[in-house]
């Protein structure tokens, strides 16, 4: 992590390009009512017992997925609500101007610093060009620690609304009957439900994560959780600890999309 940054956006529009653009529940809604594209990113993560109290990470985690079950195996499964377009973001206006600007979602708004509090805070691994970093600009990390004022309560309001829109988005799953996760850090399953139907999916979940009862967490959870890979070692676990679990080659077969995060150089010819 770097110690100390300063920090101007140049308006250079490049974060506006190229990228899925996570949502919070109200946010995809809107992105959808506005002709806008939705998917949903699944990953799992196996979980057979819980973790030490003082596990941060495993805490961070357990917070952001909900309790499933993949064939016999415990797992614990992460949702992200994301705004997907190719190339430049439908709102992104021809001089770079966010076109949706006071309605923009809560990542946008965040960017360059990050949701994540386990994502080191540095310029390395963002869109902004080097201009952007110039040592002469606003303070923005100080001693290892974000320093933009503006930013901080933005990213305590998305970390909360990770957290508490959990119930909503496993209920989302069960409607759309969605049942299909990549292992978390190898990938991700990308699902496209018809626009229609995930709207419709969004309000019922959205109205219910009002009313406790209706999102309390079900007693037994869903056991038909498939996890894809597309490593042989990790296939090989999954079938020792008897998961259900499937080559990322077949995902097309069950109508998603595998979004490969360390995707493996080809091998060479001959
Ligand atoms: S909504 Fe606006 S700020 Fe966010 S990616 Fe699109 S153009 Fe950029
Ligand atoms: S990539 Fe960085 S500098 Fe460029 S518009 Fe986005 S936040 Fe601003």
């Amino acid at each position: 992590m770097q110690q100390r940054l300063s920090f101007a956006c140049t308006q250079c529009g490049r974060c506006c390009q190229n990228h899925r653009v996570p949502l919070t529940v109200h946010e995809a809604m809107a992105w959808l009512r506005r002709g806008g594209d939705v998917h949903l990113l699944c990953d799992a993560v196996v979980w057979p017992a819980e973790p030490p109290a003082d596990d941060a990470f495993a805490a961070y985690k357990r917070q952001r997925s909900f309790a499933a079950a993949s064939a016999v195996m415990a797992v614990r499964v992460g949702v992200i609500l994301a705004a997907s377009f190719p190339g430049r973001c439908p709102n992104l206006m021809d001089d770079n101007r966010c076109g949706i600007y006071a309605e923009r979602p809560l990542v946008c708004r965040i960017y360059p610093a990050s949701i994540n509090p386990f994502e080191p805070l540095g310029a390395e691994s963002k869109a902004c060009p080097p201009e952007a970093w110039d040592a002469r600009g606003p303070a923005f990390v100080r001693a290892g620690q974000l320093v933009d004022h503006a930013t901080q309560p933005l990213i305590d309001q998305a970390r909360h609304l990770a957290v508490q829109e959990m119930p909503a988005k496993q209920r989302l799953c069960d409607a759309l009957g969605i049942r299909v996760a990549a292992m978390a850090n190898e990938g991700f399953v990308v699902h496209k439900p018809p626009r229609a139907a995930l709207l419709a999916a969004l309000e019922e979940s959205s109205a219910a994560m009002a009313c406790a009862t209706a999102m309390a967490p079900a007693q037994d959870p869903p056991g038909d959780w498939r996890l894809l890979s597309p490593r042989a070692t990790t296939l090989e676990i999954l079938a020792e600890i008897h998961a259900d679990a499937l080559d990322a080659s077949q995902a097309g077969r069950l109508g998603v999309e595998y979004l490969d995060l360390q995707p493996q150089p080809a091998s060479a010819a001959g």
